[in-house]
């Protein structure tokens, strides 16, 4: 995906002296005594102090500056039909601005209904107020599946491609596609993979990348064989149960497709058997980590109950309660989600040549990923947007 042209770059020379910088080369340490330099929004130096500097210095000496955290499934706009809305364009603006204030420098909205890509380019091209949005728009899918309200329904193999012409004039950044049917209906698959087989094709030739929405393992392995590019969810849901698949998260962590975990909010949790059940898709996600699957983070704020305000760092502790180690949390979130983006080393990082997205926090993260419940400062495209 590219960096949109369109959007406005911050101006001038901006040199960040923070009490540490968050560094990735080759490992994720914490550097003290670091400056960073941007210019035109970009990072152009990363150097051990050097008491000379005399330009425009911002001085944070209570935070530890990190990458701007990337969420690759969220919904901008809230779940309910779009005849039905009754502030059309204020309510994505405003979840976007909550999102910013929360060090979420880039998102990707995983569908959508279609006027919603009209308010892309006020996003992109405001780094002071709100994130960098990839947008998918209407999602395919099929008569009276999952997200058939907003989505573009698929009645016909055949018309896959017409579809796809129309997605690509709507100017979607990426495709999704609801290859099973929602978490909360059983998840088996709605699509044949054939079908799946030739909706990748058809997105693949005009450029665009496939996430798809995939519950039980038989709609997991379809979107593996398929080819998509990220599997959102991928919570092995067989009815009602969650049942382990073995070979299918071989075959997932074979393909190194990006899974997105997305978090099952512990409010809704009220009995013993909710509770337990909670653990149980820690256990896969650990499994899933361990067995090499590459993981990256998304949220599904907006359709799900969790909060626009914290719902990045609520998925990050998740998997931290699930006992993934931090760092690798870490990876998922800056890195994972960056190269899911096809922005690795442009976004996520902090090095010469990349946007500058920075964050500021008060206690380390390679600490606790709990280190995000209080952003501090946010910078995105080298604008800042909050603290002094
Ligand atoms: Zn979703």
């Amino acid at each position: 995906m590219r960096l949109g042209p369109h959007e406005r770059k911050g101006e001038g020379t901006t040199w960040i002296r923070p009490k540490g910088v968050l560094l990735d080369d080759p490992d994720w340490h914490m550097a003290t005594n670091y400056l960073v330099q941007i210019e035109n929004g970009t990072i152009t130096t990363v150097v051990s102090d050097e008491k000379n500097i005399k330009d425009d210095v911002i001085e944070l000496r209570d935070d530890y500056v990190v990458p701007g955290l990337v969420d690759l499934h969220a919904h901008l706009e809230p779940g309910q039909p779009s005849g039905n809305r009754s502030t059309p364009v204020q309510g994505p603006l405003h979840h976007a601005e909550i999102l910013l204030q929360a060090g979420i420098t880039t998102v990707r909205d995983v569908g959508s209904p279609m006027d919603l890509l009209t308010t892309r380019d006020v996003l992109n091209g405001s780094p002071s107020r709100y994130p960098r949005v990839y947008m998918a728009g209407r999602p395919m899918t099929v008569a009276h599946g999952h997200g058939s309200d907003i989505g573009y329904i698929v009645q016909d193999p055949k018309n896959i491609t017409p579809i796809m012409d129309k997605l690509r004039r709507d100017g979607v950044d990426l495709v999704k596609v609801m290859a099973t049917a929602g978490g909360a209906h059983g998840g088996q698959p709605q699509f044949g993979l054939e079908s799946l087989k030739r909706i990748v094709g058809s997105a693949h030739k005009f450029g665009l990348q496939v996430a798809a929405h995939a519950h039980s393992s038989e709609g997991i392995q379809r979107c593996i064989l398929a080819g998509v590019d990220t599997i959102e969810h991928a919570s092995f849901k067989e009815g009602s149960e969650l049942v382990w698949n073995q070979a299918v998260a071989e075959s997932l962590a074979r393909s190194g497709i990006t899974a997105v975990f997305t978090p099952v909010n512990h409010r809704k949790a009220k009995t013993n058997n909710d509770v337990q059940r909670m653990r149980d898709i820690e256990g896969q996600w650990r499994h899933l980590h361990a067995m090499g699957v590459t993981i990256a983070v998304g949220t599904d704020v907006g359709v799900s109950v969790m909060r626009f305000e914290d719902s990045l760092v609520y998925a990050m502790e998740t998997l931290e309660h699930a006992g993934i180690p931090t760092i690798a949390i870490l990876n998922a979130v800056w890195h994972k989600g960056a190269r899911a983006l096809g922005l690795e080393g442009k976004i996520g990082s902090i090095r010469v040549g990349a946007r500058a997205d920075l964050i500021g926090v008060q206690t380390d993260p390679l600490v606790t990923v709990r280190a995000f419940r209080h952003v501090t400062w946010v910078m995105r495209d080298g604008v800042k947007s909050k603290g002094d």
